[in-house]
C-alpha cells in the first residue's frame, strides 16, 4: 500500500505545494485545513482533474481533541500513517514590549503546541509500524531570529529543538524527524510586506529571488523518500541569512 501522509495547513501556501507534490508522487495525502475550506475543496477538485485523490479534513491543530479526531479518521480509512508534516503556522509581528500573554500563548499554541500534539497523536501508529517520517516546517527566524518577531522566532527555534531531541529518542524505532526552515517564501504570510520590502530581501539573497512554495515541497519530498537523514534542520533560503 502507498504511503499515507498528513500535511497540516495543507489548504494554501507551502502546505498546499507539499500536498500537490506528495500526491503527484502517488502518496495518499490528507490535507488538513482550518479556515480555508473553499481553498481545500478547490485543491481537492483540481487534483481530482489529474485523477489524483486527496482527503481533506478540517481541524484546528492548536486543539488536541480536533487533532485526535483527524488522526482517528485517517486510521479508520487507511489503517496507518507513514508521514506527518507539521506545517500549519501563523506569523506575528509586534514589538517585544507589546506582546501580551494572549499573543504569546496563541502563537505558541498554533505553531509549537500543534506540532507536539499532532506528533503525539500519530506516534503510537508509527511506533507499531516501526517506521515513520516527521517533518516540522520551522523557519530561518528560529535560527537567526527575526526583529519584531520574538514569539514567532521562539516557536520555530522550539520546533527545531523538538526535532533534534525527538530524532534521538525515535531513531531506534526507525522514525526520522527533521525540520525544514524556509527563508522568505512567496505566500499569503508575506502579503503584508510592500514590494520595496520584498525587493530588499531579494537584494540580500545570494540567489536573487524570493522562494516559491515548491522549493520547500521538493525538500519535503526528498525527506519523505530518504532513509538516513534525521535530526537535521535544513534551511531552504536561497542563501538569505547564511551564518
Ligand atoms: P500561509 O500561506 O499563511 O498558510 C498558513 C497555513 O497554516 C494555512 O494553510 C492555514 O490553514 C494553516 N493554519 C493556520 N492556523 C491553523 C490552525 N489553527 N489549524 C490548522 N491549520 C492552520 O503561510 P505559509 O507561508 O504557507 O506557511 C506555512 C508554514 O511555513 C508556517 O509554519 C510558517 O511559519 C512557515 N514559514 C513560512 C515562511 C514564508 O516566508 N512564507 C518562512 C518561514 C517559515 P487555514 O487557512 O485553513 O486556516
Amino acid at each position: 500500500m502507498q504511503k499515507v501522509a498528513i500535511v497540516t495547513g495543507g489548504s494554501r501556501g507551502i502546505g498546499r505545494a507539499i500536498v500537490e507534490t506528495l500526491a503527484r508522487k502517488g502518496i495518499n495525502v490528507i490535507a488538513n485545513y482550518n479556515q480555508s475550506e473553499e481553498k481545500a475543496k478547490q485543491l481537492q477538485e483540481n487534483l481530482g482533474k489529474e485523477n489524483i485523490h486527496i482527503d481533506i479534513i478540517k481541524a484546528d491543530v492548536s486543539k488536541r481533541e480536533e487533532v485526535k479526531k483527524m488522526v482517528d479518521m485517517v486510521i479508520k480509512k487507511y489503517g496507518k500513517i507513514d508521514v506527518l508534516i507539521n506545517n500549519a503556522g501563523i506569523s506575528q509581528e509586534k514589538l517585544f514590549q507589546d506582546i501580551t500573554d494572549d499573543d504569546w500563548e496563541h502563537v505558541m499554541k498554533v505553531n509549537l503546541y500543534s506540532a507536539f500534539c499532532a506528533t503525539q497523536e500519530v506516534l503510537p501508529y508509527m511506533l507499531s509500524q516501526k517506521r515513520g517520517c516527521i517533518i516540522n516546517i520551522s523557519s530561518i527566524y528560529g535560527i537567526i531570529g527575526g526583529s519584531c518577531a520574538v514569539a514567532y522566532s521562539a516557536t520555530k527555534a522550539g520546533m527545531d529543538g523538538m526535532t533534534k531531541a525527538l530524532a534521538k529518542e525515535l531513531g531506534p524505532s526507525n522514525i526520522r524527524v527533521n525540520s525544514i526552515a524556509p527563508g522568505c517564501i512567496d505566500t499569503d504570510m508575506n502579503k503584508q510586506y510592500t514590494e520595496e520590502d520584498m525587493n530588499q530581501v531579494k537584494e540580500e539573497t545570494p540567489l536573487e529571488r524570493i522562494g516559491k512554495p515548491e522549493d520547500i515541497a521538493k525538500c519535503a519530498m526528498w525527506l519523505v523518500e530518504d532513509t538516513f537523514t534525521t535530526g537535521q534542520v535544513i534551511s531552504i533560503n536561497g542563501g538569505w541569512g547564511i551564518i
